[in-house]
């Protein structure tokens, strides 16, 4: 197949200062939770995107001195000339590609608070360093000289990256966490001398960085400047129209302006809380201020919408992350004119909450996501089968059809045999939920794929039973049969079940996805599962009329999506839909006269009037197939929430690597399950 002409465009070379790109593709950088740490895996990670057609391929912020340390975050760095070949394994890596290979130097100024290297943190004035546990550590105001040092670290670490092969050398100043955005804004810059005060004098160190980065390495390398559009503080900080005059001042300057919004969870707002293109308002403004390409974002995956920016001069080249961490091998699939091929982003962030748990990176949709090193796994191939075998998967949820898709890809003759009315499992029932439906992508690229195997069967309205299951006479069973959630209270706070009257009005998630609704016109949601589930349930309970109470034992709501940036969204849905939000509350008791909780500080007890109670707590894996049919002997094995119930991501994993693995040598628990980075030990 070839793509078609209406794409073309998205394949036209752009020259970017002394570099030309090859295609539109850009990938932005983005973190991973790799960095210094995982260099081989990362390397991987990166050199795939080129493989796969981006035409651009940027690291993640890269420290540029040790006295600007992210800890515990795990960046890339490059701190001093050891570094170098650290850097160059992953620009090599992305020429195998023809792709360019860009490097997002970063000082992060009050962001950093040097944990690790104990140096004293520095920033346009002196102020709190802004980490995520409020650490007791003050950043320094910067005096002349300290602007001074900067101005040398930054290029010396400009000149680094050109030996170590990059094409572009960024100047950062995006998302809160460059320290130029930090002189630029208002917000974080109470300075009396020339850096501060008017836009020109808090534009000037930007301005002077620029300079000198293209005058360090601007003969060969393109330098972009990564900018906020906005950082949603009103007057008080950056807003659109003065980026637009900071730009409007420096415009042609740099050789590329990558545009993002302020702080990060503005700029990588989840399905639930942005459509795609939702950056659009702030980018479109700019194209008009330069004649040097525009680079934006919005988690664009339609290639109609890619052509349609392009072509109403918002943006030149389409800059994406998670795009391209979903499906690495999108460029690819449309210049192949394989369109229905792309595996497109949910929009759930996930892939952020490995650079928040600082662990590699992991994407729902894509398995294979940080497992190219390691595992060696590939997003797009896997090996042929070994032997003939006949696989009967029961569940035809993520892990189930993920393990049938890619059995299928083998060459494996697979039957997938759900007893529900359609196929998705947990995914079907969830992309109903408010803001849910983008979710339902992990369900229709996996049927589509089965779709077009002759040998993967899907039977639907199928019940499987252990003896129908061994009657079947497949080689191996596959019980990816889910999970459901518990009706007893147990959760993260409580780990063993609560007294619940069999006489109060207790629902589950499960019944209320299932149409179940509470009796009472008035409902206790119990979260002490802090994923995005009761605040969701919260949302469709309050549309339906009823008035909701969330009770969390908690210190916020919904605190684990922290680390998928929608916690003080979800916090502010809820508020605004009039929910009454009480926190750091225990259950103790669920009678049919009310509910009992209490404050987990000082155990002091509250009852609460009778109503309906939906327990969100957590799950239990259904594995009564499972285990019976182990019992019978049967060659059997339990995947995904069955095994143990976790995010979709962890069941469409627990479905590749089940793929992965069948017909290898079973693994001895005592190896380790994948390659890791070691350390050379420096001499003592
Ligand atoms: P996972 O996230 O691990 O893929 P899901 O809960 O999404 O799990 O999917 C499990 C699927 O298994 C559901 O669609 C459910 O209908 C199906 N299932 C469970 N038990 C049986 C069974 N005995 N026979 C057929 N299908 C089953
Ligand atoms: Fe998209 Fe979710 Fe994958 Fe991130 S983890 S790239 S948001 S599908």
């Amino acid at each position: 197949m070839t793509r078609d002409s209406r794409y073309d465009i998205l394949f036209e070379p752009i020259r970017i200062g002394p570099v030309t790109a090859r295609n539109r593709f850009y990938q932005v950088p983005h973190c991973n939770g790799m960095g210094y740490r995982d260099v081989s895996g990362l390397a991987a990670m990166r050199g795939m995107k080129a493989e796969g057609g981006w035409g651009v391929v940027c690291t993640e912020m890269v420290e540029l001195h040790a006295a600007s340390d992210v800890a515990p975050y795990v960046e890339l760095r490059n701190w001093d000339d050891q570094d170098i070949p650290t850097l160059a394994r992953i620009a090599d890596k992305i020429h195998e590609h023809q792709s360019l290979a860009g490097l997002e130097l970063c000082h992060s100024g009050y962001t950093a608070a040097n944990l690790y290297s104990r140096e004293t943190p520095i920033a346009p004035m002196a102020m709190n360093t802004s980490t995520y546990h409020f650490d007791p550590v003050h950043a320094r105001a910067m005096d002349k000289q300290d602007i001074k040092d900067l101005r040398r670290t930054h290029r010396a670490a400009a000149l680094r990256g050109r030996k170590a092969g990059y094409d572009l050398i960024y100047v950062y100043a995006g998302h809160g966490l460059g320290i130029f955005q930090q002189f630029l804004s208002r917000a974080t810059n109470d300075r009396a001398d020339e850096y501060g005060g008017s836009l020109e004098n808090r534009a000037r160190l930007l301005r002077e960085v620029i300079e000198d980065t293209k005058d360090a390495v601007g003969d060969t390398c393109a330098v972009p400047v990564r900018i906020a559009m906005s950082e949603f503080l009103g007057s008080d900080g950056l807003e659109p129209a003065e980026v637009e005059d900071a730009i409007a001042m420096m415009a042609e300057l740099p050789d590329l302006w990558d545009l993002s919004l302020s702080a990060w969870p503005k700029d990588s707002q989840t399905s639930r809380f942005s459509e795609e293109g939702f950056q659009e308002p702030y980018i479109k403004g700019v194209k008009k201020l330069t004649s040097k390409p525009v680079v934006g974002v919005g988690r664009y995956t339609s290639p109609d919408a890619m052509v349609r920016v392009i072509r109403q001069g918002i943006m030149d080249m389409i800059g994406a992350a998670r795009p391209s961490i979903a499906d690495p091998y999108l460029p690819k699939k449309i210049e192949e004119g394989r369109l229905d091929d792309i595996r497109e982003c949910i929009g759930c962030n996930i892939c952020v909450t490995g650079d928040y748990t600082k662990t590699p990176l992991r994407c729902t949709q894509n398995p294979s996501m940080g497992e190219e090193w390691r595992k060696g796994w590939h997003p797009e191939h896997i090996r042929a089968k070994a032997r003939e075998a006949q696989i009967l998967i029961i569940g035809a949820g993520p892990a189930g059809l993920e393990a049938g898709r890619a059995l299928g890809q083998r060459g494996y003759q697979v039957t997938i045999a759900d007893k529900a009315r359609e196929a998705g499992g947990r995914v079907a029932r969830e992309c109903r939920l408010p803001g849910l439906a983008a979710w339902g992508r992990v369900r229709d690229w996996r049927l589509l794929q089965i779709g077009k195997m002759t040998n993967v069967n899907l039977y639907l309205e199928s019940d499987v039973t252990a003896d129908t299951a061994l009657e079947f006479g497949a080689d191996h069973i596959v019980c990816a049969t889910g999970a459901l959630w518990r009706r007893d209270g147990a959760g993260h706070h409580q780990y063993l079940p609560l007294a619940v009257d069999a006489a109060a009005d207790v629902l589950t998630p499960d019944d209320v996805m299932s149409g179940v609704r509470p009796k009472s016109r008035e409902a206790i949601v119990f979260d002490d599962d802090h994923y995005y589930m009761a605040s969701v349930l919260c949302e469709l309970l309050v549309k339906d009329g009823i008035k909701v109470t969330y009770v969390t034992p908690a210190a916020v709501a919904a605190a684990y999506t922290v680390n998928t940036m929608e916690q003080k969204l979800i916090q502010a849905r809820l508020l605004e839909l009039g929910v009454t939000v009480v926190t750091a509350e225990a259950l103790s008791e669920v009678t049919a006269q009310g509910l009992v909780t209490s404050c987990i500080y000082t155990g002091k007890e509250r009852r609460h009037a009778a109503g309906s109670v939906v327990l969100v707590t957590s799950r239990k894996g259904d594995d009564a197939l499972y285990r019976e049919l182990k019992e019978r002997g049967a060659k059997v094995t339990a995947i995904g929430d069955a095994w143990a119930p976790a995010a979709i991501a962890h069941a469409v994993y627990a479905g590749r690597r089940f793929a992965e693995e069948f017909d290898t040598s079973p693994r001895d628990m005592m190896e380790t399950p994948f390659r890791r980075e070691l350390l050379t030990l420096a001499g003592s």
